[in-house]
Formats: C-alpha cells, sequence, structure tokens
C-alpha cells in the first residue's frame, strides 16, 4: 500500500517557509518595505482559469506577495497583451509575472511570442523559449524552473525524504507538452535521472511505465495509468486534472488524475492523490519563484554585491597601434548586457545603438539605501601642451580595479567637444590600451546631450534678441496685450508670468487688474545691450563667428548688434548639465541663467524672459547619463563636459550620483577633474563636491617625467615641433627640479583639502627606471599617500594594477574633508584665498572692471557663490611661460562674470578663448568613412 504523498502539507510548509523569509527580509530597517509583487494576465474569462487565478491571488496574499490579477477581455490583440507585458516589465512594483494559459481569445495570438516578451528577470513560470532552452542544456544556473515540473522534482525529494532520489533512477515522464511533460524530463534529467519520455505515439507505453522507478504522469486522460502499469514500489507523480461530470458525491462533478488512484496505490511506494497532490505545489513554486526573482533583483543586485561582469580580454601589441585601431581590434559588449551585469534594470535603460545607452535617474532612487562607494578624483601636475595622460590613467586605473581586482568600478568621464574633433586634437576617450570604446561613438555625437545644449543655448539667445526687438518697437500698452493676450478663457498670466510679478513685488493675478505702471514693470525686460553675456552657440570650431553682426535683415529694422559665437562646452547650459542634482534642480538653475543687466542694473534671468519650461524641455533626455565601456569591458559614464577656465570641468554631478550606488560600498567611482590639480582638483572639490554633497576619499596626481623635466627648467615643449633630447635621455637634474617645485605644490595642494594623495607617475618608453625612482622617492618625501609607476598606455589595465592597488589602500584611510574658503567670505576674498593658497600668489590685483562687478554681483545678490578661477593651465600662475612653482608674484584679475545658473562666478586671468578656430591643415583632411563597412578612419 502507497504512502500518500501530500501535496497540500508539503506546499503548505514551502509557503510558511517562503513568508517566514519575506518577514526576515523586512526586519531589516532598510528593507521594511519588502513586498514582492506578482501579476497575473488572463485574457478571456475560462471558468478554469479563474478558480486557478483566485487560488493563487489568496495564496500569494497569505505569504506576503502582493499579486495583482489583470483580466483583459477575449478582443485583446497580441499587441495589446505584449504592451500590457511591456508595462509590466518596466514597472518596479512587479518582480514576476505570468500568462494564464490557454488564453480565451477571438484573435491570433502567438502565445509564446507573448511569453517571450516576459523580460527574464520578471519570468516565474519558466516557459520562454530562452529559459526552455536552458532548461534542456542543463544551465539550471539562473534559469527558472518551471512551476509544475519544480512542484514534481521537491515532491519526490520530500516524500523519499532524499534530495538526490532520482539520480541513477529511471524516471518515466508521459506528457511532452512544453508547460509539464518535456520540462518535467529535462529537470530530472539534469538531476541525474535516466529519463525517459512518452506521449500519445509512444509503442507500448504499459511496459515502459512499469520500468519506471519515478512515474511522473501529465497527459490530461483522466485515469488512464493503471496499477497494473506501475512498477511495485514506484513513486507516482500524478499531474492531471480531469472533471468527472456528476460522477461525484450526490451526482456532482469529480476531480480524478491520470492515473488509477484506486489501483495504483496498490503497488506504487509513494503517490499523490488528485486533488491535493501536484496542483498545490504548483502554486507554491510560483510563489518561490516570485520570491526568488524579487530576491534577486530588488535585494541582490542593489546591494551593491560584486558584480558579475564579463571582461574583454586584451592582448595588446607593441609598438601600440594607434587609438582607433586599438578600440577597433576589440569588440564591445553589447550595452544591455554590461548594463544588466552592473543592476541597471531594462526598464533603466534607453539603448542608443547597441553601444550606448541612456540611464535613468531612478537608480539613486532605487539604491538610496545602498551605502556609497569610494569616490576618487583624477587630477594632474602642471601639464605640457601636450597633455600628460589623465582621462588615460582614469581609464587605465578601472580597467585595473574592475578588470584585473574584480572591484565593482565606474569610470566617469567628460564628453569631448566635437569640434576639436575636426580641428587639432583628435580624441579624448583615453588612449592607447587604456580607452572608452568604441572612441568613434565616444568623440562624434555620442548621444546628442551637445546638440540639445545648442539648441537649448541658441533658443535662448533667439528669444533675448526678439524681446529687444519687441519691445523696441511695441507701445507699452500693445507689448502687454501682446504677452498677456486674450484666450479662450479670457486673458491669463502662465505660471512663469506669475512667477515674474512675485519677483517684481506686484500681487495680482488677473491681467486686466494691474495698473499701467505695473503692466508696463512686467511687460519690459529694458535689457542693457552691453551687459548681455549670453551668446549663441555651436559644436565646431568656426573662427569666423567669434565676432558678427546680427539683426542685418530688413525685417529686423535695423536693430543690429554686435556679437558672438562660443563653441557649445563653453555655454553655462554644458555647466548647468554637469552640475545639476535632478530635473526639478535643473529647471530651477536653467531659470537663474542671467543673460545681462536691465537698465537700471538688475539682472534680467531667463525666468524673466519666459523660457525656463521650454530649455527644461530640450535637456530632457540629455541629463540622463551615457553608459559606455572600456577596453575590457567596464563601466563608463559619459556625461556633460564644461570649459575648465570659464567653466569647472567636471563630468557631472548626476553620473557620479548613479555611479557611485551602482557600485556599492566596497566599489570606486574614478571621475576626472579638467586641467592641472590648481585648476581642476580645486574646482572640484570647491564647485563639484560643495553642489553634489558627495565626499571624495582619494587623489590621483598624474605626473609625467616629461612634465617634470619642463618644471625643473628644461626647454619649452610646443605641439607639432620634435621634442627636446632633455626629454628623451636620461636627465635627474631637471627632473628633481621640477618634483621640487611643481609636484611638490600640487601636492602639498591636494593635501590641504584633507584627502590622501596617491601619485600616478604615467610612464613613457622614454623614462629610464632611475627617472621613475627619483619621482616615486620625491613624491613620498612631499606628502604623497602613494605614487606608483603606471604603464596602462602600453598594457592596458594590467600595467595600472599597482597604482589601482595603491588607490584601493589611499580609500581605506580615513578622510579629513574640507572645502578651502567658507561661501560667507566676500567674493574678492574668496579668489584671493585661491590665488595664495593654491597658486602661491602674492595676492590679487583687481582690474577697476573686476572691482566694478564683484560690487555689482554682491548687491545682486550673487556673492554667496563659490569662484571658479578662469586661468590658464600652463602654469600654476596666471603666466604659462612661468613653469614649476612660481612665486612672488601677483595674480591679475581682468574681469569677471557670473553663471549664475550653474552657480559660479569666475575671474578671468587673462584672455578666454571660447571659440576655437581650425588650422591650415585640420584633422578632417584625416577623416573619412569607408562606403562599405561604415568604419570610420582618421580619429586618433
Ligand atoms: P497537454 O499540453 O495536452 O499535453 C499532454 C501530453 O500528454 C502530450 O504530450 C500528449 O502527447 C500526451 N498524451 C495525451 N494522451 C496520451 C496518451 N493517451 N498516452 C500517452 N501520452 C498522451 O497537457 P499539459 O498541459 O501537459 O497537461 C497535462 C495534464 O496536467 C492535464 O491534465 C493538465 O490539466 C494537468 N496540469 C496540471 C497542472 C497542475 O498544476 N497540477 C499544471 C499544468 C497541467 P502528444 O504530444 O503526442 O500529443
Amino acid at each position: 500500500m502507497a504512502k500518500l504523498i501530500s501535496g497540500n502539507d508539503i506546499s503548505k510548509e514551502v509557503r510558511d517557509e517562503i513568508k517566514a523569509e519575506i518577514d526576515k527580509i523586512r526586519a531589516k530597517p532598510e528593507h521594511a518595505d519588502f513586498t514582492p509583487g506578482l501579476a497575473i494576465i488572463q485574457v478571456g474569462d475560462r471558468s478554469d482559469s479563474n478558480v486557478y487565478i483566485r487560488n493563487k491571488l489568496k495564496k500569494a496574499e497569505e505569504v506576503g506577495i502582493r499579486a495583482v490579477h489583470i483580466k483583459l477581455p477575449p478582443s485583446t490583440t497580441q499587441d495589446q497583451l505584449e504592451a500590457e507585458i511591456d508595462r509590466l516589465n518596466a514597472d518596479d512594483a512587479i518582480d514576476g509575472m505570468i500568462v494564464q494559459l490557454p488564453l480565451e481569445t477571438t484573435s491570433p495570438i502567438d502565445s509564446d511570442s507573448v511569453i517571450d516578451r516576459i523580460d527574464q528577470r520578471k519570468d516565474v513560470d519558466g516557459l520562454t523559449r530562452e529559459n526552455a532552452g536552458r532548461l534542456a542544456r542543463g544551465e539550471l544556473e539562473g534559469t527558472i524552473i518551471p512551476c509544475t515540473p519544480r512542484g514534481c522534482l521537491y515532491l519526490v525529494q520530500k516524500a523519499t525524504g532524499d534530495e538526490n532520489y532520482v539520480r541513477g533512477k529511471k524516471v518515466v515522464v508521459i506528457g511532452r507538452s512544453k508547460i509539464v511533460g518535456s520540462p518535467a524530463a529535462a529537470l530530472f534529467m539534469w538531476h541525474h535521472a535516466t529519463t525517459t519520455i512518452c506521449h500519445s505515439r509512444t509503442a507500448n507505453l504499459k511496459e515502459e511505465c512499469l520500468q519506471a522507478d519515478v512515474l511522473v504522469v501529465a497527459i490530461g486522460q483522466a485515469l488512464k495509468v493503471k496499477g497494473d502499469w506501475i512498477k511495485p514500489g514506484a513513486v507516482v507523480i500524478d499531474c492531471g486534472i480531469n472533471v468527472l461530470e456528476n460522477e461525484g458525491a450526490n451526482g456532482k462533478n469529480k476531480m480524478v488524475g491520470d492515473v488509477d488512484f484506486e489501483s495504483a496505490k496498490e503497488v506504487a511506494g509513494f503517490i499523490t492523490p488528485v486533488p491535493g497532490g501536484v496542483g498545490p505545489m504548483t502554486i507554491a513554486m510560483l510563489l518561490k519563484n516570485t520570491l526568488d526573482q524579487a530576491r534577486k533583483r530588488r535585494l541582490e543586485a542593489s546591494t551593491g554585491g560584486r558584480w558579475s561582469l564579463r571582461c574583454l580580454t586584451l592582448t595588446p601589441l607593441s609598438p601600440v597601434p594607434s587609438d582607433i585601431a586599438v578600440s577597433r581590434a576589440q569588440q564591445p559588449k553589447p550595452i544591455d548586457v554590461l548594463a544588466r551585469e552592473v543592476g541597471i534594470f531594462p526598464a533603466e535603460l534607453d539603448l542608443f545603438g547597441r553601444t550606448k545607452a541612456k540611464v535613468s535617474l531612478d537608480v539613486i532612487k532605487r539604491l538610496d539605501h545602498v551605502p556609497n562607494g569610494k569616490y576618487i578624483v583624477v587630477t594632474g601636475i602642471t601639464p605640457t601642451p601636450l597633455g600628460e595622460g589623465k582621462s588615460t590613467t582614469t581609464i587605465g586605473l578601472v580597467q585595473a580595479l574592475g578588470a584585473h581586482l574584480g572591484k565593482n568600478v565606474f569610470a566617469c568621464v567628460r564628453q569631448p567637444s566635437q569640434g576639436p574633433t575636426f580641428g587639432i586634437k583628435g580624441g579624448a576617450a583615453g588612449g592607447g590600451y587604456a580607452q572608452v570604446i568604441p572612441m568613434e561613438e565616444f568623440n562624434l555625437h555620442l548621444t546628442g546631450d551637445i546638440h540639445a545644449i545648442t539648441a537649448a543655448n541658441n533658443l535662448l539667445a533667439a528669444a533675448i534678441d526678439a524681446r529687444m526687438f519687441h519691445e523696441a518697437t511695441q507701445s507699452d500698452e500693445a507689448l502687454y496685450g501682446r504677452l498677456v493676450p486674450p484666450g479662450k478663457g479670457g486673458r491669463k498670466f502662465s505660471a512663469i508670468q506669475l512667477r515674474r510679478l512675485r519677483r517684481l513685488g506686484i500681487d495680482g493675478t488677473d491681467p486686466d487688474s494691474l495698473s499701467p505702471e505695473e503692466r508696463k514693470r512686467f511687460a519690459r525686460l529694458n535689457i542693457d545691450v552691453k551687459t548681455i553675456t549670453w551668446q549663441r552657440v555651436m559644436d565646431t570650431n568656426d573662427r569666423f563667428l567669434r565676432k558678427i553682426e546680427i539683426g542685418r535683415g530688413a525685417a529686423e529694422k535695423g536693430h543690429s548688434r554686435e556679437c558672438q559665437f562660443d563653441i557649445t562646452v563653453a555655454s553655462e547650459v554644458m555647466a548647468i548639465l554637469a552640475l545639476t542634482t535632478g530635473m526639478a534642480d535643473m529647471r530651477d538653475r536653467l531659470g537663474k541663467i542671467v543673460v545681462s543687466s536691465d537698465t537700471e542694473g538688475n539682472p534680467v534671468t531667463a525666468d524673466d524672459i519666459g523660457i525656463t519650461g521650454a530649455l527644461a524641455v530640450l535637456m530632457r533626455d540629455a541629463i540622463r547619463p551615457n553608459l559606455m565601456q572600456t577596453l575590457e569591458g567596464t563601466p563608463v559614464f559619459v556625461h556633460a563636459g564644461p570649459f575648465a577656465n570659464i567653466a569647472h570641468g567636471q563630468s557631472s554631478i548626476l553620473a557620479d550620483k548613479v555611479a557611485i550606488k551602482l557600485v556599492g560600498p566596497d566599489g570606486f567611482v574614478v571621475t576626472e577633474a579638467g586641467f592641472g590639480a590648481d585648476i581642476g582638483m580645486e574646482k572640484f572639490f570647491n564647485i563639484k563636491c560643495r553642489y553634489s554633497g558627495l565626499t571624495p576619499n582619494a587623489v590621483v596626481l598624474v605626473a609625467t617625467v616629461r612634465a617634470l623635466k619642463m618644471h625643473g627648467g628644461g626647454p619649452p615643449v610646443t605641439p607639432g615641433a620634435p621634442l627636446n633630447a632633455a626629454y628623451l635621455n636620461e636627465n635627474l637634474e631637471l627632473l628633481g627640479k621640477g618634483c621640487d617645485s611643481n609636484l611638490r605644490k600640487q601636492i602639498e595642494n591636494a593635501n590641504k583639502f584633507g584627502v590622501p594623495v596617491v601619485v600616478g607617475l604615467n610612464r613613457f618608453s622614454s623614462d629610464s627606471p632611475a627617472e621613475l625612482d627619483l619621482v616615486v622617492k620625491k613624491a613620498v618625501e612631499y606628502g604623497a599617500f602613494k605614487a606608483v609607476v603606471a604603464d596602462h598606455w602600453a598594457q592596458g589595465g594590467s600595467g595600472a594594477v599597482d597604482l589601482a592597488r595603491a588607490v584601493a589602500d589611499a580609500c581605506s584611510q580615513p578622510t579629513n574633508f574640507k572645502f578651502l574658503y567658507p561661501l560667507d567670505k566676500t567674493l574678492a576674498s574668496k579668489i584671493e584665498t585661491i590665488a595664495k593658497e593654491i597658486y602661491g600668489a602674492d595676492g590679487i590685483e583687481l582690474s577697476p572692471e573686476a572691482t566694478e562687478k564683484l560690487a555689482r554681483y554682491e548687491k545682486q545678490g550673487f556673492g554667496q557663490l563659490p569662484i571658479c578661477m578662469a586661468k590658464t593651465h600652463l602654469s600654476l600662475s596666471h603666466d604659462p611661460s612661468r613653469k614649476g612653482a612660481p612665486t612672488g608674484f601677483t595674480l591679475p584679475v581682468r574681469d569677471v562674470r557670473a553663471s549664475v545658473g550653474a552657480g559660479f562666478v569666475y575671474p578671468l586671468c587673462g584672455d578666454m578663448q571660447t571659440m576655437p578656430g581650425l588650422s591650415t591643415r585640420p584633422c578632417f583632411f584625416d577623416i573619412d568613412i569607408d562606403p562599405d563597412t561604415e568604419e570610420i578612419d582618421g580619429l586618433f
């Protein structure tokens, strides 16, 4: 007589375990609201489906899973059903979904395609083709085991008390459906049973069954399998659910299985009843799959645990080929794969082709409870005009941390301007074997952020001139009438106009109630044309737009004026993108942009022009960081790239904020600050960190033997000219002097902020071992936490492993981060602090113009802003020819400007070129496209 396997009891145990598990997760304060979400989609109104769904909903609620039933009419089309699945895929509250089969539908629906639409991470039925393939191949890791087969196996294991019971046994499965028979057979086989699948065409079915140590029956034929088909002592699992009409007690319907229970129980060792056998197990396993998915998606992917990143292998060649050749030789991972690896949900990703994607800022909110990773800024000593490899070191460092030390790490870098790509500079994606790939995507349009900035900037520029024109050509009353026109529901102020009224201290909300004086004040911005600082921009080096005259058309009635074009990355909109902390903040900052003063000296803002919302709309997509990858397949955010002189020269705060959550508490975010440390690092700390609230853990100061020799008194280094022999042969004297001056000062500067400094010595093939040793020794002597030689340009991440270890060590040190100056000092004294403390000046000398502007900005209420020095990056002083660590100079401040929206005041110490020009022979001579492969050539 067989032992009864009670699916009711065993499934109850499973459900109790699920409930206990959910309660345990919720007991942690950071997961107090952990509630797995299950969606059950039904098309039609089949009565058997209704019963199953009711049961699933009830049991889900009992264990603490929030289940929703989405019932669609039989007229639902495939497109509508798929749209519903897409919606649930994107719904963060949903961890699992099933489509209840069979569908009751009046339109043709391919149910396999519909089910394939379910995001793998939300599949809890395991019925997608991908999943079926994995199960068939025995890839059980990461595969969702379909509920009924999972329940069948669990019943055998529980009944026999042996997890490995089926190993080596003969299992016969009757039925080969996608839902039960086939996956059950695969599951038992991969638990090492010798499995036979039988079906309607099987010859000698009874004989096959008699061989079975475990017999699983799923045929949908009432009472088909009799006792004499069963090997004595076998385990019999009956999946069948069949209704015998009017055959139950009192003529009611009777539910029976596919096995003739009465005769089978006499022979079998164990047997499941119907009802109360497999049925309740299917529901329990559905709930278990849902919990598993919720745990994976919400907890494991979001606790900052170690990513399972598939890194790309590098085999560096010697000599190192051109950057584009190195980039092209590597096949990047599909960007959605990388996103998944680092814990970004599909709904948080907008793909731009296969190698770039925008990432939603929702990640920050979702991972709010995850502690931040370590935050590292890469900066450099005062460079030669050739650059010393900060970007390359940033990328080499993350390749080392990610691909060689197995850390979670993000690089956050700036998007380069496209102008120089066709002008003099070539690419900016790092270099050699430390690059962001594909480099042509990085260096060209990326995802259009710079174009969006161009559009927003120029909309504001157009609005300023149009407004001045309309004010100049209309009476007060006509102007007011046009600004507040009679609409359908009467005249109304728009929200932005009401804000202007409040700023003017006018209380009214009814346009007709304003006095003539109030109307005039409201309608006339009275822009003082001499004070306009807002320029037009474009992302092309076009020297002939540096000074232009606009308004020459007849329709502009002689209202022409001189103005200029800047390159787009010089736009304040770019600085705002880099400094904003979210959509509301960005809109606010765009509104605060001061475009000029009025004739009475008051600031005129973008909000006064009425354009705040429109600018935010143009910047809607640009606000999301762009995901790319390094040559070794580690993640990179490329986002924002403001000028480093008239702006702060950093990639975006938002990219850092998303990354610092994704890497988790044991991970690292490495970001680069433009120019040398006296400019880039100082602005990183005093402007960017002030606005982001993020605390840095370490500074990497990039140095090269070449630049140090220049600071030690070496001959000038000029782009395009061959390097002097002093730079190519060992010269410890020049090098030592460079270390004693510039390296020393930059290390001391970094230490002023209370953050450990690691000197990364970017190795060139001409550097001698004695030279490298000298720099390392001197750097430590002058206060570096460590100094390390790195060879990532030639070797990729493996060349920067020592640097990565030193940086990780530095990050474990306590920090005592402090700003250089408080915001409540006067603007002049803040400028003076930077000049004296960081540049080594004796003091500052303000031109009359600068003095007047500082007074004006303080009067206008902008005295609390931090300072963004616009100074040459080629010297610690204002004079590019003075190398080393100059002293005994006074810093001249020629003029001062304010980027009030971005949030800084920028003193000009010298002429700042905001529109590069093209040389006689720009890079574009070399740039071409292969018409067949569409490969781009000539970028370097
Ligand atoms: P299905 O798609 O109709 O498949 C039935 C399978 O059984 C087919 O492979 C068929 O062979 C085979 N078969 C039918 N008659 C046969 C016979 N006389 N001899 C040998 N093989 C035969 O059904 P299913 O969805 O797999 O469901 C099977 C049973 O399990 C049904 O009673 C269903 O209600 C029940 N079920 C229960 C649960 C639960 O939660 N307990 C869940 C799912 C299904 P061919 O391929 O050659 O046609």
